[in-house]
């Protein structure tokens, strides 16, 4: 049972909800939305939390299918990426292209060290020996920083990319990082993102028709054979397939300062 028709559910909600929202009243949103389309989730939540809201845009083919769907809803809404210095020219190139083609600037996010002031820190190539502390500081520290400042972000994952995503709500409370997060596409299959993109003649990394299906850093990154688990070329030789930012309590927030791991505890092959 939910408390509102369906025919009127965004702005019942929005006159439902208080300033807070329990988690039962996110699982009760979410289980609304189930059959309902990633835009009526982006709709609710532009409605309920702007201007405190983001999406948070890594470029993917997930994200670009968000960015085209919030150039419709709401452009006005912040995009933001997290530069880690490291991203792959092409993804560079895109965000060129999402400035050029629907007049959004998503907001760059950089780590407090340059790669250079890392290597002093931590040694040469972090990512070789400690990905988990390279992605604490160039993804989750900053990340933290700007989501301090909303009350909800949305992002692209979909249930069927990691176990870690696997019971992921439309709409739910994400302890690790305390506000409320917002998963238009938990439902869809990379087929129906693929579809949306190509319906909507959405701009794309290359690098996905190349063996790249999921695409991060360069040097955490390599191609997969058709067939295989597409997020298998990402941290390949580490126990890790997600960079901290989707992975709930089983991957806690470092400490900014925290020291690598030896390579023994991190590397299984
Ligand atoms: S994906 Fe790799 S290079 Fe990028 S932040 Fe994580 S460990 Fe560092």
């Amino acid at each position: 049972m939910t408390p509102f028709s369906s025919a009127s559910a965004p702005s019942a909600l929005t006159d439902v909800v208080t300033v807070r929202l329990s988690g039962d009243d996110l699982k009760l949103i979410s289980n609304h939305f189930e059959d309902k389309s990633p835009q009526e989730v982006l709709r609710w939540a532009i409605e309920r939390f702007t201007p405190d809201i983001a999406l948070a845009c890594s470029l993917g083919s997930d994200d670009m299918a968000l960015v085209d769907m919030l150039s419709k809803i709401a452009p006005k809404t912040r995009v933001f990426y997290l530069d880690t210095g490291v991203l792959f020219k092409e993804t560079y190139d895109l965000r060129d292209e999402v400035i050029r083609r629907y007049g959004i600037t998503p907001i760059q996010l950089l780590p407090d060290l340059t790669l250079e002031e890392q290597a002093a820190a931590h040694g040469a190539n972090l990512w070789e020996r400690d990905p988990d502390l390279c992605c604490n500081i160039r993804k989750v520290q900053p990340l933290v920083r700007f989501l301090s400042g909303l009350q909800a972000w949305i992002t692209g994952i979909r249930r069927d990319q990691t176990p870690a995503r696997a019971n992921s709500g439309l709409v739910e409370f994400d302890k690790k990082f305390q506000l409320v997060k917002i998963n238009p596409l938990a439902k869809w299959t990379d087929a129906m993102v693929w579809d949306y993109l190509e319906k909507n003649n959405v701009p794309y990394n290359p690098l996905h028709k190349q063996g790249y299906p999921s695409i991060g850093c360069l040097p955490c990154t390599t191609q997969v054979k058709p067939g295989e688990d597409p997020r298998s070329g990402r941290w390949k030789g580490f126990k890790k397939d997600e960079c901290g930012l989707h992975c709930g309590a089983t991957c806690p927030i470092l400490p900014e300062g925290a020291t690598a791991a030896a390579p023994s505890e991190q590397a299984t092959k």
